[in-house]
């Protein structure tokens, strides 16, 4: 499926297929499924959303040149049994189930489970991608434009428009879901998304999870639309979820371990109405590789990779990103710790699998590192309050702040801290200066940002604004 994906974006990208043209609709049979080609489709494009071959699909509607395809023609999808008309693709968001589905569609559970080849009703995941029928009246797929805000990725205008943002980003010819610029106008889809879904209480009109499929590492944020007054808990893949009221309802952000295995985990939310009538539901969210590479086997200090060592200095560390502080104190997107000429001079980037003197790969490069020497100046990335200076065996001298919600910054390696527990920093803030010291192989600055508990990919926190 991924791989199929990967290999539609490729194509699309090489290949801008589609020639503004007459529509002309080709001849296909009434009563077999169809689709209508729109503006940036591609057939290789529609054989991946539909999960057939290219091949099916041109000879079952006659088409020798895949390159000659006219938007508005109606295209016979192959393959698909107990359907006919008008199809479109939806994106699986939390809460939606066959049963809402197939109400809505007035499609059977069955024929429905049978159009997207599921076996079990446990394979409606959130961000599955599901074939259904075109409800008429929305006689476009591509019917609206939208704007990218400022800080606001295509990723995240899926999310909140409830779409595929791969879909998103080939209708709009672009090589990735991170491309797009904000102030960029984009196609999206009209308004096909099942109103309220039917796995939600009343109370809950939606549940926004973003990105809809997770990434090792990544950071996940969950929006509740509800009106105040109803209690909340959840848990993603075991990790308790803290919520934090908003004007629309609460928000919580939670990081992904860079060592989970790729997977499906449950998403759990659980509460208590404003009436008094408590409410549980879980669906499953994808988790998938981020196929971080491996590094050289590194040669180290061995004092730096023994347990008696590391096992407690872990313990602190870990210990450092728990407490919870109410309080938001960031806004908008992290800035660089680093001296302008060192913001993109990365030696190592989050992720990778580590090996020290020869051992196996059970650990994983748990910060961005910067380039910089000893004395380099290094800033607060975010407001916030330094809960931790000190000097560790494996981190060296560190400093850690607090930025509110469960989100952490740390600095390691440096020669010297220039803060104490308890100062408020403001993003830009001198904070300590750069150097090699605990287990390193040179001078750098190793920067880590926590969500949850759980270590990060930093780069995310300096491309775009969240919750
Ligand atoms: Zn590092």
């Amino acid at each position: 499926m991924r791989l199929s994906k990967l290999l539609f974006i490729s194509l699309a990208v090489i290949l801008p297929l589609v020639f503004y043209a007459p529509v002309t609709a080709q001849d296909g049979g009434q009563d077999q499924p169809y689709y209508i080609v729109q503006e940036g489709d591609s057939l290789w494009g529609i054989a991946a959303r539909f999960e057939v071959t290219l091949e099916d699909l041109q000879q079952a509607n006659n088409i020798s040149d895949p390159g000659q395809l006219v938007i508005g023609a109606r295209l016979i999808i192959p393959g698909l049994n107990g359907v006919n008309g008008r199809l479109g693709t939806i994106t699986v968001t939390y809460g939606e189930t066959l049963r809402g589905l197939s109400r809505h569609y007035s499609l059977s559970e069955l024929t429905l489970a049978q159009l997207n080849r599921f076996i079990s009703p446990a394979e409606l995941y959130v961000g599955v991608t599901l074939i259904v029928p075109a409800i008429e009246n929305q006689n476009s797929v591509s019917s609206g434009r939208a704007n990218l805000t400022s800080g606001q990725s295509l990723l995240e205008l899926a999310v909140l428009r409830g779409e595929d943002a791969w879909s998103l980003a080939v209708t709009n010819n672009l090589p990735d879901t991170w491309a797009g610029l904000p102030g960029n106008m984009f196609l999206v889809a009209g308004d096909s998304q099942v109103e309220t879904p039917a796995g939600l209480p009343e109370a809950i009109t939606k549940v926004e999870v973003d990105p809809l499929r997770m990434i090792q590492g990544g950071t996940t944020v969950v929006k509740i639309v509800a009106p105040p007054g109803i209690t909340l808990s959840g848990s993603l893949a075991d990790r308790t979820l803290n919520f934090f009221p908003q004007d629309y309802g609460y928000v919580a952000l939670q990081g992904i371990h860079a060592m989970t295995p790729p997977g499906f985990y449950p998403l759990t939310l659980a509460g208590e109405l404003s009436g008094g009538q408590r409410f549980a539901i879980s669906q499953d969210v994808l988790i998938q590789d981020a196929n971080f590479p491996y590094d050289p086997s590194l040669q180290v200090d061995p004092v730096t990779v023994d347990p008696a060592v590391t096992e407690p200095e872990k313990e602190l560390w870990e210990s450092l990103g728990v407490p919870v502080t109410p309080e938001k104190m960031w806004d908008g997107q992290f800035a660089s710790p680093v001296p302008p000429e060192f913001t993109e001079c990365w030696p190592s980037l989050f992720g990778n699998r580590r090996s020290y003197n020869g051992s196996a790969y059970d650990y994983f490069h748990s910060g961005l590192d910067f380039c910089g020497q000893i004395g380099t100046e290094l800033y607060a990335s975010a407001p916030g309050k330094v809960v931790y200076t000190g000097s560790l065996t494996v981190r060296g001298g560190v400093v850690v702040i607090d930025h509110g919600w469960g989100v952490y910054t740390a600095y390691d390696h440096l020669s010297k801290s220039l803060v104490q527990p308890g100062d408020m920093v403001q993003p830009g803030q001198l904070i300590g200066l750069g150097g090699d010291t605990g287990r390193t192989t040179g001078p750098h600055l190793h920067w880590e940002v926590w969500v949850g508990g759980v270590q990060v990919n930093p780069q995310d926190w300096l491309a775009r604004a969240y919750p």
